[in-house]
């Protein structure tokens, strides 16, 4: 009678969404074994000013396990923040990040602006200001040019707790990015009430750039936003020339993408930097 019983419950279950179920809970569960373990790592992606010279990174976090390979952050980051280990694992992000900054400054010689990640359950955590400036002066730098990137969807959340939590972000000499931006909900209003620095346009969008006049009128739209806010306009995923050549033409200020550089781990990031011309 049971074993009927069962049977009928687990035929609810189609067999791709039983694998994805498992495939979730044997990530998480590996999850929680691996910030002990140091599978994760950081990479860092040159991001150029219209000039073409390097004046900052983004940090992005890389999970390499044993069994599953390199797991994609956009996999396991929407994983973490449901299990509960994005606190230890955004401590993570931001340490290393910074330890490795700091190494950078002392090895090169050189103060580059670094943007880190931040997720909304992270920017929403209660502390998440304190543990953030205390980690800075933790490394005690002289100098120190610290981006965080937020999404639109932060903006679902209470607008009167993020709004003076920005502010004061600000106030301490971080600026903020808006990531992503153009695939998310943000109504113009606010966004003119917005501390913040700096549009990335979604890499979607440049991707069909050169192919899809809709594409192009978007970007268009956004560095007049951009402009018109006085804020910094930074095209995410450029490949090639071309792609380049339209954003400039449109006006766009920042480049990132495999055209330049791809993510890259800290002795290769140093390597690579030696070679380039900085704007610092
Ligand atoms: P994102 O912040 O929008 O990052 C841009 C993604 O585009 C990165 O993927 C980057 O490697 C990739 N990319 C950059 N240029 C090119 C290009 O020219 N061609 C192609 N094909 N891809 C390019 P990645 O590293 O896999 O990260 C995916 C997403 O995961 C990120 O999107 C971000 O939302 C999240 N993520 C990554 N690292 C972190 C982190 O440390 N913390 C948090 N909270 N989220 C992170
Ligand atoms: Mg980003
Ligand atoms: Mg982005
Ligand atoms: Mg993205």
């Amino acid at each position: 009678h049971e074993a009927k019983k069962y049977k009928n419950s687990v035929r609810l279950f189609s067999p791709s969404m039983q694998e994805k179920y498992l495939g979730r809970i044997r990530i998480e569960q590996a999850l929680r074994k691996s910030l002990d373990k140091q599978e994760f790592f950081m990479v860092y992606q040159p991001q150029l000013d219209a000039n073409g010279c390097i004046y900052g990174v983004e940090a992005l976090v890389r999970w390499e396990h044993p069994e599953f390979g390199l797991v994609s952050p956009a996999e396991f980051i929407p994983i973490a923040e449901m299990a509960g280990i994005m606190p230890r694992l955004g401590h993570f992000i931001l340490a290393t990040t910074l330890r490795e900054m700091k190494q950078l400054q002392q090895e090169l010689g050189v103060c580059f602006q670094v943007s880190v990640n931040i997720s909304v359950r992270q920017f929403m955590e209660k502390d998440f200001l304190e543990k953030l400036t205390r980690e800075i002066e933790l490394y005690r730098f002289n100098k120190i040019a610290l981006c965080l990137e937020i999404t639109e969807s932060l903006f679902i959340e209470d607008i009167d707790y993020i709004l003076p939590l920005l502010y004061k972000m600000r106030e301490i000499g971080l600026s903020i990015s808006m990531d992503d931006f153009g695939t998310g909900y943000s109504s113009l209003n606010m966004l003119r009430t917005l501390p913040i620095d700096e549009l990335k346009i979604d890499k979607s969008f440049v991707d069909t750039l050169l192919d899809d006049t809709a594409a192009q009128k978007m970007i268009q739209n956004i560095i007049t936003i951009g402009k018109n806010l006085e804020l910094h306009v930074l095209a995410e995923g450029v490949e090639t020339n071309a792609q380049e050549k339209l954003l400039k033409s449109f006006g766009c200020d920042r480049f990132q993408g495999y055209l330049y550089a791809k993510p890259l781990a800290y002795e290769t990031l140093k390597d690579f930097l030696k070679s380039q011309p900085l704007n610092l």
